[in-house]
């Protein structure tokens, strides 16, 4: 394979910038796009469009990197999980779920996560690195491949591995390729961000272009139970996290979801569930409740359905728009908060010795 700069971690106008140098006109650089993101064709000699000329010249000067499929699963529900091996050896998983009611792409953003949620097993890998944009992007390619829905509509959400604003300039950079017109061309409102709430970033995201919907884990409705949950929240507080809410720049009739994970015992009480509501007055929001998914080494358990009901309804009581994500693909491991990259248990496990929240 070719060295030199990596196509698939340019935004087409430094894929301009980088021809022009190369004495070519800027304006392949969309014929390259739409060659890459639209037909998923990496190989330079197979662009018929461009002259021979400068299919050679790509060849000679560029590469253009795919993560690896190295292994698939497929849920009785219809669920599909993708372990994707990127250049370094290290890998993510990414997750199809189809229709919900829309075919929705779950993608990963970092290898691992630094946020260490109490209930989640990705955050028991800690932080192996952040994803580049191309690693980013190059998940939806190999998923639009693999699953023959180059030409489908899909959502995606950045609900994989990782905490997005924790690695935000590849996350910005990666909604730029996506969004590009030339490339995948995806509306943002098909996109939907979600972080734990790390506010500074989240502020930052307020004036970006490029505007995905944004997903709040809040999780608790006060700092003490939100705490121990999220220990991210000992620096960005509950309040913090609404009123930034509050300010956040919203396209019309469009809301804040606050995704909420329903722990037996510890934040499913009918006082946290009007507590919430009472929080999310004035909010333009709507709450989307999570029941746990359970996983050996993870010290809570799921309500019941009973619970789940009731807290639910308890909020619609309260005027707060609220629905339960359903988990999907637990079968094979690939629901919410169960993504962990087999052969990287060992440096979680490393990671968590070193750990310094609690007992978890
Ligand atoms: N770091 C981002 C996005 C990744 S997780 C964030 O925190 O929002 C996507 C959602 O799955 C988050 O709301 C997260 O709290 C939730 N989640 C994590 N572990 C879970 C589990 N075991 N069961 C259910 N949901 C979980």
């Amino acid at each position: 394979m070719a060295h030199g700069p990596d196509l698939a971690e340019l935004e087409r106008p430094a894929l301009e910038a980088a021809l022009a140098e190369r004495g070519h006109l800027r304006f392949h650089a969309g014929q390259i796009f739409r060659w890459l993101y639209r037909r998923g064709v990496t190989d330079f000699g197979a662009m018929t469009d461009l002259s021979r000329e400068l299919r050679a010249d790509l060849a000679s000067a560029f590469r253009a990197t795919t993560p690896a499929l190295a292994h698939h699963e497929r849920s009785i529900d219809g669920t599909q999980k993708f372990l994707l091996r990127l250049a370094d050896g290290r890998s993510v998983e990414s997750v199809f779920i189809p229709d919900t009611p829309s075919n929705t792409f779950c993608i990963s953003t970092q290898v691992g996560c630094a946020m260490a949620c109490a209930f989640c097993l990705t955050g028991r890998m800690g932080l192996v690195r952040n994803l580049t944009a191309g690693e980013i992007v190059g998940q939806v390619r190999v998923l639009a491949d693999a699953l023959q829905m180059r030409d489908a509509p899909f959502n995606i959400v950045l609900m994989g591995m990782g905490e997005p604003l924790h690695n935000y300039d590849e996350t910005m950079k990666a909604l730029r390729v996506l969004t590009d017109a030339q490339g995948f061309a995806m509306p943002a409102r098909r996109i939907t961000l979600s972080t734990v709430g790390v506010l500074p970033a989240l502020e930052r995201l307020a004036s970006e272009p490029v505007m995905p919907n944004l997903a709040i884990s809040l999780h608790a409705p006060t700092d003490a139970q939100r705490g121990q949950l999220v220990p991210v929240n000992k620096k960005y507080g509950v309040a913090d996290i609404i009123a930034a809410a509050k300010r956040f720049p919203l396209r019309k009739r469009s809301r804040i979801t606050f995704e909420y994970v329903l722990l037996a015992g510890v934040n499913d009480s009918p006082q946290d569930a009007r507590r919430l509501s009472r929080l999310l007055n004035g909010v333009k929001s709507k709450v989307n409740l999570i029941p746990l998914n359970a996983a050996a080494g993870i010290p809570f358990d799921r309500p019941s359905d009973a619970a789940v009901d009731s807290f639910a309804r308890i909020l619609s009581e309260h005027g707060v728009t609220v629905s339960v994500r359903k988990s999907r693909g637990r079968d094979i491991r690939a629901a919410c908060g169960q993504l962990i990259v087999e052969g990287q248990k060992k440096s979680a496990a490393q990671q968590l010795a070193v750990a310094a929240f609690g007992d978890r």
